[in-house]
């Protein structure tokens, strides 16, 4: 019988290839089959050899994601067929990624599992934003959170976003209406700052920015698509500052 390959996890971070680790991309380059979901980039796919499988898990049009159960089964069967199998994800593995889910099947199965990080969408989309997700004047405390999961309506958010604190949400653009009235129902101020930061870390980059009050109206305006966070608290408002002093001291 052939020795169990080895599963690696690993994060492909928000899409520019020069945002992997170096454990990454060499894994990349040296795999022979590459199981990957549809936020990894084209790009980041261009590293891997001519010969090497590609299997996408990815969204389709008709089709659903491959159930999670369905990628774990075909991850445990490769692996023990022999083959190491490179599990390629958007981001890190572990932030929302399912990647817990992952490695629990292989542990379950005695196949070995590594896991490699990525720079998570929160860190590579405020990067290139220059939205500083903790500031000394302005947060001290940095949340993230899934908009869109199990049971987000009795979620207790309570607490996790206002003055001094900075929460960052993920696929939280088609529940933006829901996700701005439970946060002003919890209290905070309709004009708290947010941005929304659409393909970050990206060429085709957008930053929109406004208060919590409107962000379900420029949801729709601008026609915000996925992959897109959305950040709230006065981190976001801060870069606005700076250039509206700048303005105030070249008009003095
Ligand atoms: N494991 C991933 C997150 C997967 S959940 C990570 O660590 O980044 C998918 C969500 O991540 C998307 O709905 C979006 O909210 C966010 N996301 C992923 N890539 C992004 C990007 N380049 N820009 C903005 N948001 C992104």
């Amino acid at each position: 019988m052939a020795e169990t390959g080895t599963i690696y996890l690993v994060g492909a971070g928000p899409g520019d290839p020069d945002l992997l680790t170096l454990r990454a991309a060499r894994l990349i380059e040296r795999a022979e089959l590459i199981v990957h979901d549809g936020l990894v980039d084209p790009a980041v796919l261009a590293l891997a050899r001519p010969d090497a499988t590609l299997v996408s898990v990815a969204k389709q049009r008709s089709k659903h994601t491959l159930p999670q159960e369905d990628i774990n089964a075909l991850l445990v069967r490769e692996a023990q067929a022999g083959r190491d199998v490179v599990r390629l994800k958007g981001g890190d593995p572990l932030v929302f990624g399912r990647g817990g889910e992952e490695a629990e099947a292989a542990q379950a199965h005695g196949v070995p599992v590594e896991i490699v990080p990525g720079i998570s969408a929160a860190n590579g989309a405020a990067a290139a934003a220059q939205i500083a997700l903790t500031h000394r004047d302005a947060a001290s405390i940095v949340t993230f959170v899934a908009g869109q999961c199990k049971g987000l309506k009795n979620q207790d958010w309570a607490g996790l976003a206002g003055p001094g604190r900075t929460l960052v949400i993920y696929m939280g653009v088609k529940t933006a209406p829901q996700i701005a009235e439970k946060l002003m129902e919890d209290g905070l101020a309709p004009e708290t700052p947010m941005a929304v930061v659409e393909n970050g870390a990206r060429p085709q980059m957008r930053v929109l920015r406004g208060m919590l009050a409107g962000l379900p109206d420029l949801v729709t305006r601008e026609n915000v698509v996925s992959p897109a966070l959305i950040v709230i608290g006065d981190v976001t408002a801060r870069e606005d500052a700076a250039i509206a002093q700048l303005a105030l001291e070249k008009s003095l």
